[in-house]
């Protein structure tokens, strides 16, 4: 499952993961999720390479959300 890469911001303009990562902290609480608007956190790619930059639906929202398309499977 390809990991989401894309998200919207409160004001519902939809940006990438490296547009969310130049974000301050405060503007960041308001990234949704595209397919089901969770609340969701960007993060950079991993320093050893294996995971590229994405959103993680965020866990104090709901946790996972395994019905979501966008939700990474084994992270949430
Ligand atoms: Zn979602």
């Amino acid at each position: 499952m390809a990991l989401s890469t894309e998200c919207l911001t409160s004001d519902g303009k939809k940006v990438t993961v490296a547009d969310a990562l130049k974000l301050k902290r405060d503007q960041r609480r308001g990234l949704k999720c595209i397919s089901c608007g969770q609340r969701v956190s960007p993060h950079r790619r991993s320093a050893n390479g294996k995971q590229t930059a994405h959103f993680e639906h965020v866990p104090s929202d709901g946790g996972r959300n395994p019905s979501c398309p966008r939700s990474d499977p084994s992270r949430g």
